[in-house]
């Protein structure tokens, strides 16, 4: 087979910067070893995120020019909800500015002290929302997640036994929704099969429980199914993505993943009485029906974003990168999460410093050596972002490198794959490290930290 290649040209460049080691040394201690107060002009890869930093195409920036700027009523927000309801088949939609105002608005309708919500695994900002209405949220992932070596090709599928369990226990009429999230961006980014949605859906029917798709990923989650589960194959990713909405009552998108743009988010919700609550409940704080707290142009460049997303040569390319990367750290020897998913390799910082404990960080650890050996900036994701008082110690210490869309090449990531290898062959060398300052919830963002 030959290379999958990026399948587009480059028209527009913007320069990135490569600073000397004594430079990144001096970045790093100012920033208090926390890659968020780094500046990105001192960054040379980014991959902290892959959300909003994905690169727009010719047809996006040309909606940009056309975007109708009308409070009400813009054609621009109609080319949106027309294309939405081509490719979800959900009816009733609504714009918002990101995939957080959707929850927002959701959980203020479904939400209430005495609730439960499940969900594969919440998304921070999902439970934060869940949370905040009074409900709690539940993670019922499978077992197989929890372990980085398995090669489970579903790893995000919801637990339905213990769906089944919990519905017995407490009762339908305490499940105001169940929430499945494509692909599971806690969980390394790994999809959902067809067959465990189905399987969620029917378990929903016979209680009489709506089923909420949190759809960030939902093009890669629909690639991943067409190239993992049994059957699929044959099938246009188009027609997967609409069984995944068929079997849902609704949806929650942020556009600044698989929507291919900078901002914006959608909700979709099929009951007509609970649509017309959220139109009421999105004017009061995100701006009228048609807009949704986005300006005309921001709804141009999403209608053109979620047709672009299902281009087949797009995914291929966009699966291939992060598979290629593992691919080639495994080579290496660097230990990741397996398989990988669709937007983000996840390092198991716990096998690659296994000198350092969970409570000395070594997730942080390693981020803090991928920015001074490259200026590679990733984040990490185990105890620093889920330790501290109260919390339960998280399963793994991973550190993520996400995949912005379209931005990269693959010399860009052959150099973090370098980076990343030459950082594990010196492992020995990383040190601990501490927290000398930080906020009682949320701390990544603005820790102050030291090494030991
Ligand atoms: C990013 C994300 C969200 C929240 O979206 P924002 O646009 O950042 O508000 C919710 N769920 C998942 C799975 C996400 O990845």
């Amino acid at each position: 087979m030959k290379t999958i290649i990026e399948p587009f040209r480059i028209k527009v460049v913007e320069p990135i910067r490569m600073t000397t080691s004594t430079e990144r040394e001096e970045i790093l201690q100012r920033a208090h070893l926390n890659v968020f107060a780094i500046d990105s002009q001192d960054v040379l890869i980014d991959l902290l995120t892959d959300s909003g930093t994905g690169a727009m195409s010719s047809e996006q920036w040309a909606g940009i020019m056309r975007g109708d700027e009308s409070y009400a009523g813009s054609p621009s927000f109609y080319r949106f909800r027309d294309r939405i309801r081509e490719m979800s088949g959900f009816e009733n939609v609504l714009p918002t500015h990101q995939g957080r105002a959707s929850e927002r608005i959701l959980f203020e309708l479904y939400g209430a002290a005495g609730l439960i919500v499940p969900n594969n695994a919440h998304f921070d900002t999902t439970r934060a929302n869940v949370e905040h209405s009074g409900a709690q949220a539940l993670d019922l992932g499978i077992p197989e997640a929890a372990d980085a070596t398995n090669r489970h090709p579903f790893k995000g599928n919801m637990n339905v036994e213990a769906l089944r369990a919990l519905i017995d226990k407490v009762g339908p009429e305490k499940i105001p929704l169940v929430m499945v999230t494509v692909t599971n961006n806690m969980g390394g980014g790994q999809p959902v099969s067809l067959t465990n949605l189905r399987q969620v859906r029917s378990v929903c029917d016979q209680h009489r429980i709506e089923l909420y798709l949190d759809a960030c990923r939902f093009a890669e989650n629909a690639y991943l199914i067409k190239q993992r589960e049994p059957g699929q194959q044959d099938r246009p990713v188009r027609e997967i993505v609409r069984e995944m909405f068929d079997l849902s009552d609704g949806a929650t998108i942020s556009a600044k993943k698989d929507g291919l743009v900078n901002i914006g988010g959608v909700l979709m919700i099929r009951n007509p009485d609970r649509f017309t609550e959220a139109c009421n409940l999105l004017i009061l704080t995100e701006g009228y029906v048609t807009y949704g707290g986005l300006a005309g142009r921001d709804l141009e460049a999403m209608a053109q974003g979620f047709e672009e997303v299902l281009h087949e040569d797009y995914l291929a390319y966009r699966i291939r990168t992060t598979e290629y990367v593992a691919e080639r750290l495994i080579e290496g020897g660097v230990p990741i999460l397996e398989p990988p998913g669709g937007h983000a390799i996840y390092i198991d910082a716990g096998r690659f410093c296994p000198h350092i404990p969970p409570e000395q960080f070594p997730g942080q650890a390693v981020v803090c050596g991928l920015y001074r050996l490259g200026g590679v900036r990733a984040v990490e994701i185990g105890s620093v972002m889920f330790g501290g008082v109260g919390n339960k110690p998280p399963a793994l210490e991973l550190v993520r490198l996400a995949m912005p869309r379209r931005v990269y090449t693959q010399s860009h990531m052959d150099y973090v794959v370098e980076v990343a290898c030459e950082l594990y062959a010196g492992r020995d060398a990383l040190r601990g490290i501490r927290i000398v300052e930080a906020p009682p919830a949320l701390r990544h963002f603005t820790a102050k930290f030291e090494e030991i």
